[in-house]
């Protein structure tokens, strides 16, 4: 009796360190969320998470607006896949994509949609209050669209001096101007390397080279100094700089180089500014 029972003890203790390390890996793996997107969990699931497991989430906007040879959708495709990269490594949830916005000059294009600019920001602004009223503190706005940035800016800036909480507003395509540079040598603009870079990054089948006719299909974005404006805009491909950003390197490689370096710069100042708030004070409201 003895015996047996001193030998199940050591069978038992030798049998409990073989396992350790696969009981420590399902530990580790329990405190991960079974999805980091909101669409996919459940409400007991996400009753568990937020907040007292993650409190920030990525909020990506959009719209559809046509892009040259490249999809209507490029400013969803964009933020949507930078949320995916950059939710694990900030221990954030990803809300439901934003995927309509105020197209502007593009809107009268084949499949483009415009939503007038006080419907947008109603809708938004519902879309943050319900994030606030679920419990995150920090709220990064990932947006892909040009014409609707000073409108995420100001109900940014609202929702969080209202309702004290965390609010953060990424323009990629601003915020990482310089690694277009770095990356292609010159400026981008709308549909042109940089863009094309992200899309074809996330899903070559996306840019139809064999649609693309070259500079043809571009026209420089004016100042108000130049003295016009039109509407519809008669290039779906914009240059910032005249004579600057269309594509030329098609590679695949090249495309992933510049959006794994758009992902660093993004997740670097998501990183920074949550550091920043809970070294501030800010984490609790
Ligand atoms: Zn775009």
């Amino acid at each position: 009796m003895m015996r047996i029972s001193i030998r199940a003890t050591v069978l038992a203790f030798v049998s409990l360190l073989c396992l350790w390390p696969v009981v420590a890996r399902a530990q580790q793996g329990s405190s991960q969320p079974s999805s980091r997107s909101m669409d996919d969990l459940n409400w007991m699931e996400f009753k568990q998470l937020v907040p007292s497991k993650i409190d920030t989430v990525l909020l990506t906007v959009g719209t559809e607006e046509a892009h040259g040879f490249i999809n209507t959708g490029a400013d969803n495709t964009a933020p949507i896949a930078i949320a995916k990269s950059i939710a694990p490594d900030v221990n954030a949830l990803i809300a439901p994509n934003i995927s309509y916005g105020v197209t502007g000059i593009l809107a009268p294009y084949p499949g483009s949609i415009q939503i007038p600019p006080d419907v947008f920001r109603a809708y938004v602004r519902a879309v943050l209050l319900g994030l606030v009223k679920n419990g995150f503190r920090n709220i990064i706005i990932l947006n892909g669209h040009g014409p609707q940035v000073g409108i995420l800016q100001d109900l940014a800036e609202q929702i969080s001096l209202e309702n004290k909480v965390n609010t953060l507003v990424v323009n990629w395509w601003i915020l990482t101007s310089d690694v277009t540079k770095e990356v292609f040598g010159e400026d981008g603009g709308h549909a042109t390397n940089n863009e094309t870079a992200m899309v074809q990054a996330v899903d070559p089948k996306l840019v139809h080279w064999e649609l693309f006719s070259g500079k043809d299909m571009a026209t420089a974005l004016p100042s108000p100094a130049d003295g016009w404006s039109a509407t519809p805009f008669p290039s779906t491909i914009i240059e910032y700089t005249e004579g600057q950003g269309l594509p030329k390197d098609r590679s695949q490689a090249k495309a992933e180089e510049f959006y794994n370096k758009v992902v660093a710069k993004v997740r670097a100042l998501v990183q920074d500014t949550l550091h920043k708030w809970q070294m501030a004070g800010f984490e609790e409201p």
